[in-house]
């Protein structure tokens, strides 16, 4: 793609602006309509509707050049990845978008990078329905923090799991991190599937309407960042129960079992992070979307059970 494509065309290329209210007009503005944004950019704060009986979510994820990704990194996949991680909570939580602010610390104003993460911005904001309202511009290291917010009527929270529902994932597992392990040069495969992996990784396809439509039916909630391991444990904790997973039923993609043997692929399937899929306990009587996948069940207990592995967790920063 031209790296010019996305950028409105009336703003000369050489002429970057240095002042942040000119890097506003030209690189977040412009995207901030949509059905329940009554003001979006250029006033104190923007103003979103809220229907009665409406609750708002909202959450925030910042990400750091050299600790979330690495020095370099595409503008554009950065972008569009910090806009779905941040999305992707408002899927768990059942909730229908409303709209996003961002706010950004640059070290310096490279017109290229811009461009890139303009694009990002435009396709997120359109495959997310969330428009971007509001924000910040700062100069500092390069960091992303994106606060997204919801509308939800019946929240899907973590904590509502009970013995004898069962346990649910929306999509395919570990292809992310097949992804990363592609990118850091720790897996090589062909480039058509290299292409494939490295995709699933930058571009994260949270489903919002499938979690709003979760959240009519399913008990208990979460979106998998850290690996299904140590995600399904903290709904485990919060519901106060055990989660059993039988490894034999978790969903994997033909292009992570074409890339790496099924052992690997269920060990990402199960610790790797990044894939931004939904994890869900519901009645086994539940009649749920099409598509979704039961990896096991709740039981009277605490912790996650696996047949596969023992000591397994996620990723912590700390
Ligand atoms: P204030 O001084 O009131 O905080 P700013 O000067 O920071 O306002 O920003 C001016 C307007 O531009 C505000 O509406 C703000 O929300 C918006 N804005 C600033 N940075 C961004 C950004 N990165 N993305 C979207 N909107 C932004
Ligand atoms: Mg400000």
């Amino acid at each position: 793609m031209p790296a010019s494509s996305g950028v409105p065309r009336s703003v000369p290329a050489a002429d970057i602006p240095a002042d942040e209210f000119g890097l506003i007009d030209r690189f977040f503005s412009h995207l901030d309509s949509g059905p329940d944004v009554t003001l979006g950019v250029g006033d104190d704060a923007a103003l979103l509707k809220l229907a009665s009986g409406e609750t708002l979510a909202v959450s925030v994820d910042t990400v750091v050049e050299g600790r979330h990704f690495p020095p370099g990194s595409n503008g554009d996949l950065v972008m569009f990845r910090a806009v779905a991680a941040a999305a992707s909570d408002l899927a768990a939580m059942g909730a229908r978008p409303l709209g996003m602010t961002l706010a950004v610390s640059l070290p310096v104003v490279n017109e290229d990078w811009l461009q890139a993460c303009r694009r990002g911005l435009e396709s997120a904001v359109q495959q997310f329905s969330l428009p971007l309202v509001g924000g910040d511009v700062t100069r500092g290291p390069l960091t992303l923090s994106v606060q997204v917010m919801g509308a939800v009527r019946s929240p899907l929270r973590r904590d509502g799991a009970r013995p004898g529902d069962r346990l649910y994932v929306t999509a395919s597992l570990g292809d992310a991190a097949a992804g990363l392990a592609v990118c850091e040069g720790r897996l090589r495969v062909s480039s058509p599937l290299a292409e494939v992996l490295r995709e699933r990784f930058w571009r994260p396809q949270p489903d919002l309407d499938l979690g709003q439509r979760l959240a009519a039916v399913a008990t208990a909630g979460i979106d998998i960042s850290d690996g299904l391991i140590a995600d399904a444990g903290h709904l485990a904790r919060s519901s106060g129960v055990g989660l059993r997973i039988d490894s034999a039923a978790l969903p994997l993609s033909a292009s992570l079992l074409d890339a790496v043997p099924r052992e690997q692929a269920l060990t990402w399937a199960l610790t790797g992070g990044d894939d931004y899929v939904l994890c869900f306990t519901a009645p086994s009587a539940a009649v749920l979307p099409e598509g979704v996948h039961c990896i096991g069940e709740v039981f009277a207990g605490a912790g996650v059970e696996c047949d596969m592995l023992t000591n397994a967790t996620g990723y912590r920063h700390f």
